[in-house]
């Protein structure tokens, strides 16, 4: 399977995150949760004018599932999903929304000054993560795609199993270093703070499933 690559100014931002530093790395969360928040109002205002997609308040929320053993975070939601070409054309160039666009070079080399500040968006993943890897299911779609990265060489994508419509990002949590913990990010009080702090306002249930072994 070919390896592609990311656009140059990606690239960059992905190499920012990888070497951000410990404080700002809790955000990465703050960013997945409101993507999948985002997937799900799609859901919701096509509801609003499409007879044939009824919304069920309930079957609405975003899951975040440990598995400590694995060393693995998954955040899912039950939102619009992605089609293979929403995968390239959406995880493989920076954020479109342009919480960067207009930042100057300086601010950018200085990346400590943006991160945590705005919407930093998906790549932040990779502050916590040595691999991501997405699950997506588009309404509409019969078929599930596999986006997956290590960072900065490239991602690949290919088809996948997955039943329900809706996105799982699946984040393999980097091990710890003499210098910086990860560990953290599989811990279920710690998750729960991190949400209190920035995801407080999310409209849509946000369930935790955590898994010891
Ligand atoms: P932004 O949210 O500012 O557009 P991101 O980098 O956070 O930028 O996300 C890029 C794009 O990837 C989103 O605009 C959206 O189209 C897509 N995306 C990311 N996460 C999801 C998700 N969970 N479900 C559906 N689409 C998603
Ligand atoms: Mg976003």
């Amino acid at each position: 399977m070919a390896t592609k690559q990311f656009k140059a100014e990606s690239k960059r931002l992905l190499e920012m995150m990888i070497n951000s530093i410990y404080t700002q790395r809790e955000i990465f969360l703050r960013e997945l949760i409101s993507n999948a928040s985002d997937a799900i109002d799609k859901i919701y205002y096509k509801a609003l004018t499409d007879d044939s997609l009824v919304f069920n308040k309930e079957d609405y929320y975003i899951k975040l599932s440990v598995n400590k053993e694995g060393r693995t975070l998954t955040i899912s939601d039950t939102g619009i999903g992605m089609t293979e070409e929403d995968l390239e054309n959406n995880l493989g160039v920076i954020a479109k929304s342009g919480s960067l666009a207009f930042k100057n070079e300086n601010e950018l080399q200085d990346g400590h000054n943006i991160i945590g500040q705005f919407g930093v968006g998906f790549y932040s993943a990779f502050m916590v993560a040595d691999r991501v890897t997405v699950i997506s299911k588009a309404l509409g779609s019969d078929t599930a795609f596999e986006w997956t990265s290590e960072g900065a060489e490239g991602y690949t994508i290919q088809p996948a199993v997955k039943d329900s419509v809706g996105t799982d990002i699946i984040l393999h949590i980097k091990e710890n270093t003499e210098e910086d913990s990860y560990d953290e990010y599989l811990e279920e009080y710690r998750l729960k703070a991190i949400i209190k702090k920035y995801s407080d306002f999310i409209r849509y249930p946000i369930k935790m499933d955590i898994m010891s072994n």
